[in-house]
């Protein structure tokens, strides 16, 4: 499967449509599908675009809202992720994934899903410390601080990957995982990004949990963005399989991270991905048995509080149940609910009005963001599954605490029958996981979130001159071949033990005098 692979779009869909056509010409070949890995900006109005974190002067619609208002329609299959620059009122209307156009698919918070038998992974968001631990408790119209810490990524959502047992194909992440240049050529990346030397030296350049995702599920490529710079790197993984002729097998990950969408950058990239699907066939899309059954096994510790909450660990808790890798008899009782039918459905539904390029603008300073709302996919996709959704809890919980915030009869009726049993939100008893007591309301309120430090960099659009010729295709292995040698205090190939040891099942706890060990420094 030819699969091109975006850094980040911030919002240039028609100019990367244009660009993998310009490619397609030239090569005389076809992309079947496109992944982008994040700054997304799925943007469908100006409402939506009051509600990505960015400065007023970079918010501008861009193009993604043609492929929404039915104007146009994306011409190749398109899966991306969330990065720290989104629409992210409309993305928490699909926390488990979804269509936000025609074609074009978000994979949530995290989620795996099945393309032509590739098996793809990802996960949504930056690693910020100080929001890791909390939960899904943001919504539209959100504060200065929840405009940013809706897109900092959960440990929910890192220990639900790190259930999956299979094999990855592909997993992808807006930031790189921490110390992945060990595995490539950093000199090159620091003559391109000089600014990078003091993090990569002290090893804290990227992200944590990734890190951990990376060495733990071992996934055949790694795609990620953020950085605005091209690097490969190849990561190798423990020894730990022969072939049957006694001869041991070493697996590694080919890590490729691209550019934003700008002329003369490096952005986009080719990858032949070899899959089962016959080619000359359409690709569906299609949910993966073991990740949904992960989704619903692990329902039970979805928080919507802000509040730090840890996630079960086999070496504290005493009979709950830790590890939520499936067994096969668990995956058959989500397939029979599914009526084994596991391709996902085209249900894409609009939920905002398109914007209107010719429409006057002059109002347009005047628009607010606009309250939360919930989408009928998620609905449909946590009615089936019996799963909440985290935007629906949120929003019942605003509406029985703060009428004022929200229409209540927009709600739908859906809940799992746990959490219906526990419908007084007001009730500081009542639940641990997602009725927060007046008390800790109050303090949600007054919660003062130190700024991000560095996500909120500026974005670059100084060059808008035409953005084709800037991208060739050339093999994922001549670019990790050409990026070996002078690594950063570290052979590239070489594999650091300590590094490579995949963290046993299930995760360690976060313990709350750790905590500190994931605040940024
Ligand atoms: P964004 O487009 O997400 O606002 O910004 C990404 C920019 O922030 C990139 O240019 C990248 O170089 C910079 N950046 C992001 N994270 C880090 C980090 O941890 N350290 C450094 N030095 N720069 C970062
Ligand atoms: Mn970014």
């Amino acid at each position: 499967m030819k699969v091109a692979i975006e850094g980040c779009a911030h919002g240039e869909l028609e100019k990367i449509y244009d660009s993998i056509q310009f490619l397609e010409n030239k090569e005389n070949t076809k992309i079947d599908l496109l992944i982008c890995c994040g700054d997304f900006q799925s943007t469908r109005n100006i409402a939506d675009l009051r509600c990505m974190a960015c400065p007023i002067k970079y918010q501008s619609i861009c193009t993604f809202y043609k492929y929404y208002s039915g104007e146009k329609i994306a011409p190749i299959l398109t899966i991306f992720i969330g990065g720290n620059h989104e629409a992210s009122n409309y993305l928490q209307e699909l926390p488990y994934g979804g269509w936000v156009a025609p074609n074009i698919y978000y994979l949530g918070y995290a989620g795996v899903i099945n393309v032509g038998g590739i098996r793809i992974g990802g996960i949504s968001g930056i690693y910020k410390g100080h929001d890791f631990l909390r939960g899904h408790f943001e919504h539209s119209p959100y504060t200065e601080e929840t405009k940013r810490s809706v897109y900092h990524i959960r440990n929910l959502e890192v220990y639900r990957l790190k259930q999956l047992s299979g094999k990855i194909d592909v997993f992808l992440s807006h930031d790189w995982p921490r110390g992945v240049y060990h595995y490539g050529n950093v000199d090159e990346l620091l003559k391109f990004k000089p600014y990078f030397r003091d993090d990569i030296f002290e090893n804290k350049l990227g992200s944590k949990p990734c890190e951990d995702l990376l060495h733990h599920l071992q996934p055949s490529y790694w795609f990620a963005a953020h950085l605005h710079c091209k690097f490969a790197a190849l990561v190798p993984h423990q020894i730990d399989k022969t072939d049957d002729e006694g001869n041991t097998i070493r697996k590694n990950t080919k890590f490729l991270a691209l550019d934003k969408c700008l002329p003369k950058r490096k952005f986009l990239q080719i990858v032949d991905i070899p899959c089962e699907q016959d080619a000359t066939k359409k690709y569906d899309l299609s949910y993966d048995l073991e990740w949904l059954t992960i989704l619903q096994l692990t329902n039970h510790l979805l928080n919507i509080k802000s509040q730090y909450q840890y996630m079960p660990d086999a070496n504290t808790s005493s009979k709950e149940r830790s590890n939520f890798t499936p067994t096969n008899e668990e995956k058959q009782t989500i397939l029979e609910k599914f009526s084994k039918n596991l391709i996902i459905p085209l249900n894409f539904q609009q939920t905002a009005e398109p914007y209107n390029p010719n429409s006057s603008t002059d109002s347009n300073h005047r628009i607010q963001m606009p309250n939360a709302q919930t989408n009928k996919q998620t609905e449909e996709f946590c009615a089936k599954l019996g799963i909440d959704d985290p935007l629906h809890l949120v929003l019942l919980n605003n509406s029985n605490n703060d009428n004022n915030l929200t229409d209540n009869s927009s709600l739908p009726n859906y809940l799992t029958p746990e959490r219906k049993t526990n419908q007084s939100y007001n009730d500081n008893e009542s639940s641990l996981i997602f009725t927060p007591s007046s008390v800790e309301r109050n303090s949600i309120k007054r919660l003062s979130l130190p700024a991000p430090k560095d996500d909120s960099v500026s974005i670059d659009k100084n060059d808008e001159s035409e953005s084709k010729n800037s991208n060739e295709i050339s093999s994922i292995d001549q670019e990790i071949d050409n990026s070996k040698g002078n690594s950063f205090n570290q052979k590239s190939n070489d594999c650091n033990p300590s590094d490579l040891n995949p963290s046993p099942q299930p995760t360690k706890k976060f313990k709350r005098r750790n905590a500190s060990l994931y605040e940024n420094s």
